[in-house]
Formats: C-alpha cells, sequence, structure tokens
C-alpha cells in the first residue's frame, strides 16, 4: 500500500470515528479528495484505494485531469468536483467537465453554467459559497442575498441546487470552528425549509485542519487535500 492510501484509510477510519463520536450514522459524511496541484499519478493511487470523489481549483489543471481518467481510466468512474473561484469567461469549461460546483457566489454565474451544461450530461450540481470569517453573524453574511440566489438557481434547467459551501477564517480553536460551522449547519436547514422542492442535502465543510468541528456541526462532505496527499508546491502555479 502507498502512503496515498494509507493516508486514505487513515482519514476514513478519522471520520467514522467523528461520525460515531457524535451520534450519527455511518457513511453520512462523504470524502471529496482534493488534488490540485497534484499528478494524475497520485490521484491514480488514490483511485485504487477506493476513492471516487475528487476536487480541483484552477480550471485548466483540472479539465485536463478530468480529460485524462475519461481517456485513460473511464473504468474508474470518478466524480469531479469544481472547489475553486470561477471567473466568468471560464465557466464554459467548468459547465462541461465538472459533475459538482461548490463555489456558486452570483447570479451571473449560475445563469451561465445552465446555460452552457451539455444537454446529454446530467444537471450540473451545485452548492452556493457561502464566506464566513469566523463568525457568520459578523462578517456581514445576508441571508436574503443566499436565499435570493438559490431562488435563481431553482429556475435554472439545467442546474439542481444541494446546499452550502464555506471557507472559513483559519482558527485552530475547536469552539470557534464549531460555531462558524454550526451556523452554517442552520442556515441550510433554513434553505431547506425554505425549497423543500430541491433536494437540499449537502454541507460542504472541514478541511484537513478542521474536519473534526465541521462533522460535529453537521458536514456532509469534508474537503481533505494536505492529509491525504502531503503538502502543495505552488512553484509552477501562477
Ligand atoms: C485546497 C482546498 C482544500 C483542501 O485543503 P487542505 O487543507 O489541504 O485539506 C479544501 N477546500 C478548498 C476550497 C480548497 O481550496
Amino acid at each position: 500500500m502507498t502512503s496515498i492510501q494509507q493516508n486514505i484509510e487513515q482519514i476514513t477510519s478519522q471520520i467514522e470515528g467523528a461520525q460515531q463520536k457524535c451520534g450519527r450514522g455511518r457513511d453520512t459524511v462523504q470524502l471529496l479528495a482534493v488534488s490540485k496541484t497534484k499528478p494524475v499519478e497520485a490521484i491514480l493511487e488514490a483511485a485504487q484505494a477506493g476513492q471516487v470523489r475528487f476536487g480541483e481549483n484552477y480550471v485548466q489543471e483540472g479539465t485536463d485531469k478530468v480529460a485524462y481518467f475519461s481517456q485513460h481510466h473511464p473504468e474508474l468512474g470518478l466524480e469531479w468536483h469544481f472547489i475553486g473561484p470561477i471567473q466568468s469567461n471560464k465557466s464554459r469549461h467548468v459547465a462541461e467537465n465538472f459533475a459538482w460546483v461548490h463555489t456558486v457566489d452570483r447570479a451571473k454565474i449560475a445563469k451561465r453554467l445552465s446555460e452552457q451544461r451539455p444537454q446529454d450530461l446530467q444537471p450540473l450540481q451545485v452548492l452556493i459559497q457561502v464566506n464566513t470569517s469566523g463568525e457568520l453573524s459578523k462578517s456581514g453574511i445576508n441571508e436574503n442575498e443566499i436565499f435570493e440566489l438559490a431562488e435563481l438557481i431553482s429556475t435554472l434547467p439545467n442546474l439542481t441546487l444541494r446546499g452550502l459551501m464555506s471557507i472559513p477564517a483559519n482558527v485552530s480553536d475547536y469552539a470557534s470552528q464549531l460555531a462558524a460551522f454550526t451556523q452554517l449547519a442552520e442556515l441550510k436547514e433554513k434553505l431547506a425549509e425554505r425549497f423543500p422542492e430541491q433536494n437540499i442535502d449537502t454541507l460542504s465543510m472541514g478541511m484537513s485542519g478542521d474536519m473534526q468541528a465541521a462533522i460535529e456541526a453537521g458536514s456532509t462532505m469534508v474537503r481533505i487535500g494536505t492529509a491525504i496527499f502531503g503538502a502543495r508546491d505552488y512553484t509552477n502555479k501562477a
């Protein structure tokens, strides 16, 4: 077994442990392996350990990897999630190549993704990104804006709204992490009540450094990079 495969086993058992500790059912939290900057060989190792969902942040790099695996390893059935910022001039590549997008934060992007989604693919599964800088209430996050964007997405034919995503401020104390995640979880419950006809079941929150708190607060998808693939090298990135 390679070290990447050992890391996946370890994270998987940490997720199971966290689920158990807070009385959540088995398999209620999915693992998204964040493979940005990592080569296809590393992704292949993870996939051979049974990992199916991968997250990418950069449009060109992500699109290249999607193409590589659909050409060389279609049997793996990998599921690709876009988790980086989306510029409108690159939205087409996102719409054409990914199954999920976690970072929808404005109407213009939502409309473009729906228009550009190829008709022969399933609707794009989308999350609204909520920027929580520590305490949601202090960061000026406006619930109405989120609900307005959700309202729009619910009318777009080629998008399916699945929930919320956040990247909270990088704080190390557990109580602050838990507070920020809990606010997002409450917002997601409100959203689900407001849009009962949508399948709002996803909370994408928790990374290598704050996964436990995210799971306790109700995360359904943790996004883990470093703890699986090791530290990232950005020297070749603009
Ligand atoms: C890079 C990244 C991650 C993974 O972070 P790690 O700390 O390496 O686990 C998760 N989510 C987003 C949006 C990222 O950009």
